[in-house]
């Protein structure tokens, strides 16, 4: 799960690692307020899981608190790289006298952490990376032995790093040991004109698997994604928040896997993976749809099933009754196949329901639901 920078900066507030004084806020109006408790001056960012924002005019300077209400008015709503940015971070401007890499990366292949660092940090250290690797060091790290602050001091070396650096290093390793994560990022890392060291950006990668192990993870940490899963959870349902627009809701765990594949292979990408299991009751149907239909980022639902000790029509029935208790806020494509297809089908057939439609290919009803999805 991926967080917020404001969620990343939390987290490295919490281990010690100096960031500038920032607030959250979805509201112009708002903006202007929180711009005036920082004193006025402040830097606008906008609040989405994707790097690149500076390029893409997501960050921007404010000169006074009006100019602020006006800028977070602007980047409220922008699309970045796909993401609509619902919430603006307003930060204290700081005076920064140079920029620095640092993250630290699961190696799965190598069983590993690597530390990645550079002196040249900023937005172009996709091309610093590209055009001069020998700028970027790379360290392993052994997860059993942990950063050592010697092994701390090598990186900041290799990277050419300021020694202050150092304790940043070791907090950061804190931050991914202590709070489970596959990754963390700070790019920028700043030393400023006052020789301070300031984490500016971050970018957290939680492991989902460590769930149970981190009661911490309120909703507050996790956005709604998490808020989808847990409700999820609650109800007994095998979900996985993904982030593409098509939500998928299959019985059976193979078929579903499957089902993300062809949604993907149609030019979509799926909302989310959820197994409705074999039973497939109206209850567990409608506790999916409605889990489904809570999430924004759903624009049509497939919902595929095939038929094997639950026939098609006990499916459809599932459907039909799910329907009246659950109201059907974007398009459906169901297929049915397998045990009693047609009388399932006849079924829903029979409850003509005007954002319904049926088609009988796995592939087909895939084509359906990416193009409804991606010409809503
Ligand atoms: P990203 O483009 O999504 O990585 O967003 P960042 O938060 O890293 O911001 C992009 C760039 O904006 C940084 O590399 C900085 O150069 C600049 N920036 C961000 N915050 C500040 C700040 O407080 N003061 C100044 N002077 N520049 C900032
Ligand atoms: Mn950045």
């Amino acid at each position: 799960m991926d967080l917020y920078e404001h969620q990343a900066r939390e987290l490295f507030e919490r281990h010690g690692i100096l960031v500038p004084r920032a607030e959250v806020t979805d509201s112009p109006k708002e903006a202007r307020e929180i711009a005036r408790r920082l004193g006025g001056r402040v830097v606008v960012k906008a609040q989405v899981k994707t790097g690149g924002r500076g390029k893409a005019g997501g960050v921007k300077l404010a000169a006074d608190p009006a100019a602020a209400e006006l800028t977070a008015r602007q980047i409220l709503g922008m699309d970045i790289k796909g993401h609509t940015v619902g919430k603006v971070m307003l930060a204290q401007p700081v005076d920064i006298e140079s920029e620095f890499y640092v993250s630290y990366v699961l190696d799965r292949a190598a069983g590993r952490f690597l530390a990645i660092a550079s002196a040249e940090g900023g937005m172009e250290i996709e091309e610093v990376a590209a055009g001069r690797p020998e700028a970027v060091a790379r360290i392993p790290v052994d997860p059993a032995e942990g950063l050592t602050s010697a092994r701390a001091t090598e990186i900041a070396d290799a990277a050419g790093l300021p020694p202050q650096t150092v304790d940043v290093l070791v907090r950061l390793w804190e931050v991914l040991v202590r709070e489970d994560a596959l990754l963390v990022e700070v790019n920028p890392l700043v030393r400023t004109r006052q020789g301070q060291i300031l984490a500016l950006d971050g970018k957290v990668t939680l492991d989902d698997n460590a769930r149970f192990r981190q009661a911490r993870w309120g909703a507050g940490e996790t956005g709604y994604d998490g808020a989808l899963e847990a409700a999820a959870a609650a109800k007994g349902l095998n979900y996985v928040k993904l982030d593409g627009e098509v939500g998928v809701i299959g019985n059976g765990a193979g078929l579903v896997m499957s089902t993300l594949d062809v949604v993907d292979g149609c030019g979509a990408r799926p909302a989310n993976f959820l197994d409705i299991g074999g039973g497939a009751s109206a209850q567990v149907m409608a506790d999916g749809l409605s889990v489904v239909l809570s999430d924004p980022d759903v624009k049509s639902v497939f919902v595929n099933v095939f038929g094997g000790i639950t026939a098609c029509d006990a499916v459809a029935d599932g459907i039909v009754r799910a329907l009246e208790t659950v109201r059907l806020t974007k398009p459906l494509v169901v297929r049915l196949d397998g045990n009693n297809a047609a009388r399932g089908r006849a079924v829903l057939e029979e409850h003509a329901h005007p954002l319904v439609q049926q088609v009988t290919t796995m592939d087909g009803a895939a084509a359906r639901a990416a193009e409804l999805a991606t010409t809503a």
